[in-house]
């Protein structure tokens, strides 16, 4: 049996007037994350965990954002993707570990829906799935509300021969 880790970062911009959504969880705020897609930026950030744990790249070269078939997508299509990918290689994620580096919004009045929504895209407990979130101490683009930030760190199980 062979266990791994890997990590995935991610880091988006907040601007006016868009919707807010982390880990597939709309969150009601005055800005929200730009980017290509929905800007889900747990999600990305979880997603290039999940393939670095295959080492198979990164997001970017699977769902390009020059690519107009991802322009507002919804990431959690990414993140079933990655899913698809390590069930492929026989590769099972034994535990997630998540730090949201944001000032605002306050984050732990919604952890435990995108606890529950992870749980659901992962095919995981959500015991085997921990979020914790940091403010900037209002410095830097995250402190001073410009961005949000995300770093991700799994657990993964190879099933059988090593791949
Ligand atoms: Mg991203």
């Amino acid at each position: 049996m062979e266990f791994r880790t890997a990590i995935g970062y991610d880091k988006h911009p907040l601007k006016k007037g868009i919707p807010f959504v982390l880990g597939g969880v709309r969150i009601p705020h005055g800005k929200g994350l730009s980017g290509h897609s929905d800007g889900d930026v747990l999600l990305h950030a979880l997603v290039d965990a999940l393939l670095g744990g295959a080492a198979l790249g990164d997001i970017g070269g699977f769902f390009p954002d020059t690519d107009a078939r991802w322009k507002g997508a919804n990431s959690q299509i990414f993140l079933k993707k990655a899913c698809t990918l390590l069930e492929k290689k026989k590769i099972s994620i034994t535990f997630v570990d998540i730090i949201v580096l944001a000032e605002k919004p306050k984050l732990s009045p919604v952890f435990e829906s995108i606890r529950a929504n992870l749980a659901l895209l992962l095919h995981l407990p959500s015991t085997r799935i921990s979020l914790k979130a940091k403010t900037g101490e209002k410095m830097g683009d995250i402190g001073k509300e410009r961005a949000v930030a995300v770093f991700a760190a799994v657990t993964l199980k190879i099933e059988g021969k090593r791949k």
